[in-house]
């Protein structure tokens, strides 16, 4: 195994960077409209364009002898799950986790099964006694996504999504406790190969146009605040909330191994809000590398504690996938 592939977009540019930078090949699949774009980078050895979803999996097969797939967020959303499943190149990670990511429900479960403390959901919108946030299935970047501030609110907000055909049924959406405090987005990985678990850092999302509101003074508008993701900022965190995000991780890692083997392999983030109280509360997590790490192509304020020389996550996926190679442990982290 000597090549590293990916999709192009999302985090792509670091991850062929850092493969790169661990000796591998690297190639980029992309739609046909990015390879000029993708081709201007000296550190991408092939750009091979792809015109429709069919011909992406073709093309990711050619690669089955001695290639290794990265997924990110957008592998999902571009090739779509079904055709996801007939991808026979090996991939670094988990992929049984994407099934357990597609469904709202299912991935709150894994955050509970780790006694992570997560918002309080509703299963009816009758039952709704505080402000919620209704979230829509699938990494859409929070589009479609609204606030409601009691059940008559969420009912008329429901009714919208289904009579606009952005979702087919009430059913598919999860209604979350709107939580107050500040995002915060803590990255990690998981080395099976190491027994390590490290942070890699923290970043908030920036959204149009719910971020954007708040530079406007006036309180009365009618302006219905929407979660596009647009880029993301850097944060670094109280030191003293480090070791309790640590040991959710922890927990996260261990539960994975035993609901999804052969569990967590590689980068995955803790998606939450951190109260005033200093509570933690976890709403949502990424089982796979997070567009948010692109801040760090030259390593974050973490990243430095664990390896002393500019570590991005794309390129600690390649030195895992390096180090399972020399010890002869590569399917450790490939699935
Ligand atoms: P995806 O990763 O699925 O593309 P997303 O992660 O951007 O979408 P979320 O992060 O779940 O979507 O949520 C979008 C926005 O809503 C973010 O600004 C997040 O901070 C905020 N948010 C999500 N859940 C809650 C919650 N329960 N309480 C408060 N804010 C929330």
């Amino acid at each position: 195994m000597d090549t590293i592939l990916t999709i192009g977009s999302h985090s792509s540019l670091q991850i062929l960077h850092g493969a790169k930078k661990e000796g591998f090949k690297s190639i980029q699949i992309t739609p046909e409209n990015r390879v000029k774009f993708y081709s201007q980078f000296p550190f991408i050895d092939k750009v091979i364009g792809y015109n429709n979803e069919d011909e992406a999996v073709n093309l990711i097969n050619n690669y089955v002898e001695n290639g290794i797939l990265i997924p990110h967020g957008s592998l999902v959303e571009y090739i779509g799950s079904e055709r996801v499943k007939k991808i026979k190149t090996k991939i670094f990670g988990n992929r049984n986790l994407f099934e357990w990511e597609a469904n709202q429900k299912k991935k709150m479960s894994l955050l509970k099964m780790s006694n992570i403390p997560t918002p309080m959901d509703f299963e009816n919108p009758e039952d709704v006694d505080r402000m919620v946030i209704v979230k829509l299935p699938g990494a859409k970047g929070g589009k479609g996504y609204f606030i409601a501030r009691n059940k008559a609110e969420v009912k008329e907000g429901l009714k919208k999504l289904v009579s606009t055909k952005i979702i087919d049924n009430e059913e598919d959406v999860i209604i979350q406790e709107y939580v107050i405090g500040v995002p915060m987005y803590f990255q990690f990985f998981y080395s099976p190969i190491m027994d390590r678990l490290e942070i890699t850092g923290i970043d908030i999302r920036y959204e149009t146009n719910v971020d954007g509101l708040k530079r406007i003074p006036f309180t009365d508008l009618e302006v219905e605040p929407t979660f596009v993701v647009v880029g993301n900022l850097p944060a670094v965190a109280r030191e003293s909330l480090l070791p309790k995000v640590f040991d959710y991780a922890m927990s996260f890692v261990n539960t994975v191994k035993e609901k999804v083997p052969p569990g967590m392999i590689g980068p995955f983030c803790l998606e939450s809000v951190v109260k005033d109280s200093g509570e933690i509360s976890v709403f949502e997590f990424s089982g796979r590398i997070v567009a948010g790490t692109n801040l760090y192509i030259y390593g974050s304020p973490y990243s430095w504690l664990y390896w002393d020389e500019p570590m991005s996550v794309g390129r600690r996926i390649s030195r895992e996938i390096k180090i399972a190679i020399n010890e002869g442990k590569l399917n450790e982290v490939l699935t």
